[in-house]
């Protein structure tokens, strides 16, 4: 790591606060740094990314108002997240040497059916999130390892767990079953969905942002290399896309949503595939990359005029269409649907084609506010008006951490 050359950059002061927030992948760590001046309210102080653990890793960072502070290389050495973290840590040193850190949020995907909040993290609750590791193999491994790291490295900094199953507890029975035998359903097989950070935060801001839906039956679209929905009602989760796993629902970059259960059957039973070359394939190799066979891009697949291109957004499309259907039926009606994540944000062309596929519930495109990018996207009179809301789950991290750990702005 070039630390050295950052070393004496730090912008704050040795009276200032610090909290961490991280979201550990099998090939990426991505951190924000949160800063509390001496007075004041926290912050953001920096944001970035290693990604391309493993293979050929890539530190990037930005400052609260996206100026590049790093961009480069790393080590082939960092192999895992433990090693990134070493990596992170040896730029954090050097950036804001002697800084105090007060807490450490963490994204960790499955909660299960116990943790309907954030909690703090002692002994009991990683044991409790490692059973939950076959209900996510490709997520929670990572989570915990950032977990565990950062006990090891500062074992006096409290650290918090926010989950993406959370959001979605206290939906109905039947919004969460999953209709097989009592015995599997008692392992834990059930309902869960995702995404719940995203869902928390477009929740926590439609008072101000939109007002005059947020009492009302909501359908929020995070559309980015995952996707799902969310049906709000009175800005509560009551159902969404994805499922037991985040296989769920809509078409996503490398994941192909609902699938009939009796093709995983066929894929073992008649193909003679092994579960990892299964768990391969339905994890990161189907989808919009299936369907394209080029690109699980939605910016590369909208510029292909190539067939099968084209018939990747338009079965994206499709897929996402149908489930606002089948959302708008749970909510029994609907007042509006809002557009989030890297698709949703910033692809004015499938929110356009959503949208036409939805008019018949009464939503009405305003072309020109869709191609500005909103916040409100439908025209006056239209029965069901629609948004584009940019999500930002770190900042709900940092929210419930400083909660958990009574990390309160400082008065002025
Ligand atoms: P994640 O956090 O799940 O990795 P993001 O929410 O960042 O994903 O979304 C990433 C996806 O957003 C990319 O794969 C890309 O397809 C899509 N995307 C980003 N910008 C655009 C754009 N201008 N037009 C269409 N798609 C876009």
């Amino acid at each position: 790591m070039r630390q050295k050359e950052n070393r004496g950059l730090s912008p704050g002061s040795a009276m200032d606060d610090y909290a961490l927030v991280l979201n550990a992948g099998s090939s990426s760590l991505k951190f924000c740094v949160y800063r509390r001046p001496g007075s004041g309210a926290w912050m953001l102080e920096a944001r970035g990314q290693i990604e391309g653990i493993g293979t050929s890793p890539l530190f990037t960072a930005k400052d609260g108002s996206g100026g590049v502070l790093a961009s480069e290389s790393l080590a082939e050495t960092v192999r895992d997240v433990p090693a990134a973290l070493d990596g992170l840590a040896d730029w954090l040193r050097g950036r804001y040497a002697g800084a105090r850190v007060l807490g450490v949020g963490h994204r960790v995907v499955h909660g299960g059916a116990t943790y309907a909040a954030p909690v703090r993290i002692t002994p009991q609750v990683i044991d409790d999130l490692r059973k939950l590791v076959p209900l996510a193999p490709l997520h929670q491994p990572y989570n915990l390892a950032a977990i565990e790291a950062v006990a090891r490295r500062l074992p006096e900094v409290p650290q918090v767990a926010c989950f993406d199953t959370s959001f979605h507890r206290g939906q109905s029975a039947v919004a969460e079953l999953i209709p097989l035998p009592q015995e599997i359903r008692r392992s834990g097989v059930q309902r869960y969905g995702f995404h719940g950070l995203s869902y928390e935060y477009i929740a926590s801001v439609l008072p101000e942002v939109a007002p005059e839906i947020a009492a009302g039956r909501v359908i929020v679209a995070h559309l980015g290399s995952g996707a799902s929905l969310c049906a709000l009602k009175q800005r509560r989760s009551i159902d969404s896309t994805l499922g037991f796993t985040a296989l769920d629902g809509l078409c996503m970059g490398t994941r192909p949503g609902a699938v009939d259960p009796g093709v995983i059957l066929h894929l073992f039973q008649t193909l003679g595939l092994s579960a990892k070359e299964v768990e391969t394939m339905l994890y990161k190799k189907s989808g919009l990359l299936a369907i394209s066979g080029t690109s699980n891009d939605m910016r590369d697949l909208l510029g292909n005029s190539d067939p099968a291109a084209v018939l990747a957004v338009e079965y994206f499309v499709y897929r996402a269409a149908r489930e606002v259907g089948a959302l708008a039926a749970v909510l029994e009606g609907l007042d509006g649907m809002i557009f989030t994540a890297g698709i949703g944000e910033n692809s004015a062309e499938i929110r356009r084609r959503i949208c036409r596929a939805s008019a018949w519930l009464g939503i009405d495109l305003d072309q020109d506010a869709n191609d500005r990018g909103g916040p409100r996207i439908s025209r006056p009179g239209s029965r069901v008006s629609a948004w584009v809301i940019p999500t930002n789950e770190e900042l709900m991290i940092a929210r419930h951490t400083a909660r958990i750990l009574g990390l309160a702005p400082r008065k002025e």
